[in-house]
């Protein structure tokens, strides 16, 4: 059976905690494959600045490099306009020829998988794993999910991976000021930053 997963995010810029959390799915669900997804313009960060899509995508890219089981796919950078999960999800299941596609999500972001589009077809299409992020309580969600019926909530399975507090925020904040990133993400992408200006303005 062909099980395909993406790991959708905006990798502004990437790091550890997308890559532990996206190895961990991977070995857990018996996944061929993790399909790493930069966003094109995420329609819920209308309002903030991001960087450039193609240097997103580079990041990936260089994060991505030593794992034969990841790949990346510019699919919603290339479409116009806003990207949807749902068309995302069903390019992804044509194009891998998938039986079973997965979706990572922060455990945090789970909840607000019900205010996206055609939220009832994609959790009949898609499976999501729902990642703790550190500091945030599955209680809250397994409660949430118990209010669904089953056929849905069956579709989002809350997991706990190792925890790192690591975010992209806190990532261009520290460059900004000036401090250290390293450990923090792989070196490659700490060199493109250095090399790219980026996150410096
Ligand atoms: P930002 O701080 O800009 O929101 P981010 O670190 O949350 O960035 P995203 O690109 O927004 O990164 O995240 C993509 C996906 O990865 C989301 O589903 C998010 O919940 C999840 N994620 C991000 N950081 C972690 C982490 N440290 N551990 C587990 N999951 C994470
Ligand atoms: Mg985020």
């Amino acid at each position: 059976m062909r099980r395909i997963c993406i790991m959708g995010g905006t990798f502004d810029p990437i790091h550890f905690g997308h890559l532990v959390v996206a190895e961990e799915v991977r070995c857990r669900f018996a996944l061929e494959k993790v399909v790493f997804i930069p966003t094109g313009k995420p329609p819920h960060k209308k309002n903030q600045r991001i960087t450039d899509p193609l240097d997103r995508l580079k990041m990936v890219q260089l994060a991505t490099a030593d794992n034969e089981f990841f790949e990346v796919s510019r699919l919603e950078i290339d479409r116009q306009g806003y990207s949807y999960t749902i068309d995302t999800v069903r390019a992804v299941k044509a194009l891998y020829n998938a039986e079973k596609v997965y979706f990572i999500t922060g455990a945090d972001a789970a909840l607000e998988i019900f205010t996206w589009k055609d939220v009832e077809e994609l959790l009949t299409i898609c499976t999501f794993i729902a990642a703790t992020r550190p500091g945030f309580n599955l209680n809250s969600l397994e409660e949430s999910l118990k209010s669904l019926p089953n056929n849905i909530s069956k579709n989002i399975i809350p997991l706990e991976v190792p925890a790192l507090s690591i975010s992209s925020t806190d990532i261009r904040q520290r460059v900004k000021e000036g401090r250290s990133i390293k450990y923090l993400l792989p070196a490659s992408v700490e060199n493109y930053i250095w090399q790219n200006n980026l996150y410096t303005k």
